[in-house]
């Protein structure tokens, strides 16, 4: 595991970003909300993952002794390039660099235990290599990010599959909401939910994870 700030790599370019923050929604897509018997949020739900969570291809997820039920959801994570605060949906665009995948690892039974006492999901969330990401693709390669086939394989098995037009909040709105509590800065990741299927990992799995005109990435359970 190494440490210090996370360097991930702008797709066909020497560039890098580096995060100060991963914001996360949580049951942004119908489907997984009511997979997790969950209601529908009228607003977004929010919650950060920090940036020691990050890996990038060719590490691996290590499963925490503390968990015994880690899941997989696959999520459309939006890159900022231009800091921002208070930024207004129709502008939002202009503050966006690019997109990556984004694994959302949760420990779903410490999840279970925060949100039974009231707590918030930042253990459940939080460990170490548990924000795998892809590479960026800059925002001018990727025509409509509301609807791209979003999937994810665990050994080759298909576990997720939907597309990202089956978000209940949209990018500008996201970018609205969030600006709206704290100034986003440049290499901030915003991860958009994940669709439903999410389930189990174990030691020794091949999770891979794809979204149309990103790419695919491949990571391993150790
Ligand atoms: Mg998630």
């Amino acid at each position: 595991m190494h440490q210090g700030k996370r360097a991930i790599k702008i797709k066909n370019s020497m560039e890098n970003i580096s995060p100060t923050k991963i914001i996360c929604l949580g049951r942004n897509y119908r489907r997984h909300a009511e997979e997790l018997g969950n209601v529908v949020p009228d607003k977004p739900i929010i919650f950060l993952k920090p940036p020691s969570s990050l890996i990038v291809e060719g590490e691996k997820i290590i499963l925490p002794s503390q968990s015994q039920d880690v899941h997989h959801e696959v999520e459309l994570g939006v890159v900022i390039g231009k800091a921002g605060r208070r930024i207004p949906r129709a502008k939002a665009e202009g503050h966006i660099l690019g997109y990556c995948i984004l694994l959302d690892i949760t420990a779903r039974d410490i999840q279970k235990e925060e949100t039974r006492r009231g707590a918030p999901w930042i253990l459940a969330k939080g460990f170490d290599t548990f924000a795998p990401v892809s590479q960026i693709v800059r925002r001018e390669e990727l025509a409509h990010p509301e609807g791209l086939a979003i999937r994810l394989w665990v050994n080759g098995e298909t576990r997720q599959d939907s597309n990202t037009r089956f978000m209940i909040f949209g990018i500008g709105e996201i970018v609205e909401y969030i600006s709206s509590y704290m100034t986003l800065e440049a290499g901030d990741i915003i991860a958009t939910g994940t669709p439903e299927g999410v389930g189990p990992v174990r030691k020794g799995d091949v999770i891979t994870a794809e979204i149309e005109g990103i790419g695919k990435v491949r990571f391993e359970v150790g």
